[in-house]
């Protein structure tokens, strides 16, 4: 399903001390199965945004349209969205309130009147997809679970609807190391199977870039590049300016060639880091 946003503008507590911009005239293309990433720093506007996408946050102004359908418009019903688009929050883990596992995954599935062996399969199928061993947890209570695993409890309550769009809103943050690589990983292996879009929402370039097809990045309620992660890395004057880095590996390349070490400047990963670096090495032995 694609995702068009026309002329978005939210603006919070308007006409009181307190109004906020938070966007600003947002105008944005996502094809149907797109992986793009939405980067920003904090306050840049990014959880307003995603907040729109299914139908929690009502624009100021502006349209959004979901495979064409106007999601802004008064006679959409919220329920016919959120079968569509599926948002994970930030901490999505804080709004767990069911007493088990089991039941917490149910809520949205239950929500869109499916039976209830049409129910049990899916809570299985997102447990799998999160790497939560079924049995061993479908009976706990939620709250018992470490961090982690309460993330992916949240996550694969979303991912029990089967959303066409799947949103997740900083699905890594105060994780550690592993476990943001696996839940990304998987993130990306479920994408790869399903085709699905997804919109992946983070402050670090360095989660994204290896992952998504294409970069958005968000400053101050406006777009402020938009690019594939190798385009979006050469703006690395404009990413400083708004105070987002690009990964350490990228800058290793670039002060590498600044001294005078020919080497390609678009370099996303270590692996790539190293093959380029190793192919210098040898052209120097033969010279
Ligand atoms: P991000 O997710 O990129 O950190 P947000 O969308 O949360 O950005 O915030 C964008 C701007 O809107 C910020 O200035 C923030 O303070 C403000 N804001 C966010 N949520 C609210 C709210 N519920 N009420 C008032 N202002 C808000
Ligand atoms: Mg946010």
């Amino acid at each position: 399903m694609s995702v068009k946003i026309e002329n978005l503008f939210h603006i919070y507590n308007p006409g009181s001390p307190f109004e906020t911009k938070a966007l600003d005239d947002i105008n944005l293309e996502i094809k149907a199965g797109e992986f793009v990433g939405l980067i920003g720093h904090t306050g840049s506007g990014k959880s307003t945004l995603t907040q729109h996408l299914n139908g929690l946050l009502k624009p100021s102004k502006g349209k959004i349209y979901i495979n064409g359908e106007d999601i802004t418009s008064k006679d959409i019903k919220l329920r016919d969205i959120r079968k569509k688009v599926g948002l994970v929050f930030q901490y999505p883990e804080h709004q767990l309130f069911e007493e088990t596992v089991y039941k917490d995954i149910a809520f949205g599935p239950i929500n869109l009147g499916l039976s209830e062996d049409e129910i049990a399969a899916r809570i299985r199928e997102a447990m799998d997809l999160v790497k939560l061993p079924f049995e061993e947890l479908k009976d706990r209570s939620p709250f018992e679970l470490s961090g982690g695993q309460k993330r992916r409890v949240a996550i694969a309550g979303v991912l029990a609807m089967k959303p066409e769009v799947l949103i997740l809103d900083e699905p890594t943050a105060g994780l550690d190391p592993r476990g943001r690589d696996e839940i990304l990983e998987q993130i990306k292996s479920l994408h790869q199977k399903v085709q699905n879009t997804v919109i992946l929402v983070s402050h670090s370039m360095e989660d994204i870039a290896r992952l998504v097809d294409r970069i958005i990045v968000m400053h101050k309620g406006k777009i402020a590049l938009t690019g594939t992660s190798r385009e979006v890395f050469k703006e690395v004057e404009t990413l400083e300016s708004i105070g987002l880095g690009i990964p350490q590996i990228t800058y290793l390349m670039k002060m590498l060639k600044e001294n005078n070490i020919q080497l390609r400047e678009d370099i996303l990963t270590i692996e790539e880091a190293k093959e380029e670096i190793m192919k210098w090495l040898r052209g120097r032995k033969n010279a």
